[in-house]
């Protein structure tokens, strides 16, 4: 007889007790890490959970906290979380994956070909994020520029091979993380964002990280520090410590095109990025293999 809560041991070929399984696994991971973080899954995607939801059969909680979990665990096995003996199956986390998938594409729908602000005369195109939509770890910067206006990627210019560089430093790879930008616009000849550009356009940052749900942000510079945390302090007296957004830790540091002007500031990024990596460890996060 199979213990309760416990795997069969011969497998199941019925459905519904698959996704029994699924959601009672979700629930106990959840139990463990506390409700806060499905709250916020369940705020920024309610809309299509409810409709993949509707599509695979599982109720749209359960669907929900199978969402949160996997994004908490950064993928399932590297934080070891839902099952480290692999009850939860490849096929399952995929079906998680595409809810957040979903709702990353909705928030993007949403946004459209926006004319909400200014810069939308001035773009080449709309610059949204980039990256794995299960990344533990988000980087914001503040604005495209020229190349990532004309590529249509966060982050692919001069500073962004140095940002590359300080994520491999950190022992990640660019693609098993996340990066987007305050204003998904850019301003023309870099300057800085203006505040109805920020008004505009930061609430769409809101709904990604509110769908991604990662477990640290790092806030590239002084605009993405101060619009996320809604200050006017400057970076220097930002950097160094984490503070939070949307309940999520958050390290602000210098910007890299800063770091390409500045060298010296290298030591004092790495500092934090140390500090990134000693929190995602006592998360319980890993880089992914
Ligand atoms: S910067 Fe943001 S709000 Fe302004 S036009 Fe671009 S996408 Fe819209």
């Amino acid at each position: 007889m199979a213990i309760p809560d416990e795997p069969d041991a011969g497998g199941t070929t019925d459905p519904q007790d698959e996704l029994r399984q699924i959601a009672a696994q979700a629930r106990a991971h959840l139990a463990a890490l506390g409700e806060k973080r499905l709250t916020r899954v369940l705020r920024a995607a309610a809309p299509v959970v409810s409709v993949a939801a509707a599509a695979s059969g599982v109720s749209a909680v359960s669907a929900a906290r199978v969402v949160s979990a996997v994004g908490a665990a950064g993928g399932v096995s590297a934080a070891g979380g839902v099952s480290p003996a692999g009850v939860v199956s490849a096929a399952r986390v995929v079906s998680a994956a595409r809810v957040v998938s979903a709702a990353l594409v909705q928030v993007r729908e949403e946004l459209g070909d926006c004319r909400r602000c200014k810069l939308h005369a001035t773009r080449t195109q709309i610059v949204f994020g980039a990256g794995s939509e299960s990344a533990p770890l988000v980087f914001v910067g503040e604005a495209p520029g020229a190349s990532e206006d004309e590529q249509g990627l966060p982050f692919v210019g001069d500073a962004g091979q140095l940002l590359t560089r300080m994520i491999e430093a950190m022992g990640w790879r660019r693609e098993t993380v996340y990066i987007t930008n305050i204003l998904k616009c850019r301003p023309p000849g870099n300057r800085n964002p203006e505040p109805d550009e920020v008004a505009e356009c930061e609430p769409f940052l809101a709904r990604q990280l509110g769908v991604l749900a990662p477990r640290v942000v790092v806030a590239l510079g002084k605009f993405a520090a101060q619009s996320l945390l809604r200050t006017d302090a400057t970076i220097s007296s930002l950097r160094g410590r984490f503070h939070e957004v949307q309940g999520i830790p958050l390290m602000p540091t210098y910007h890299p095109a800063y770091l390409l002007r500045t060298p010296s500031a290298k030591k004092q990024v790495w500092e934090d990025l140390q500090l990134v990596m000693a929190e995602l460890e006592r998360l319980g996060v890993r880089a992914p293999a």
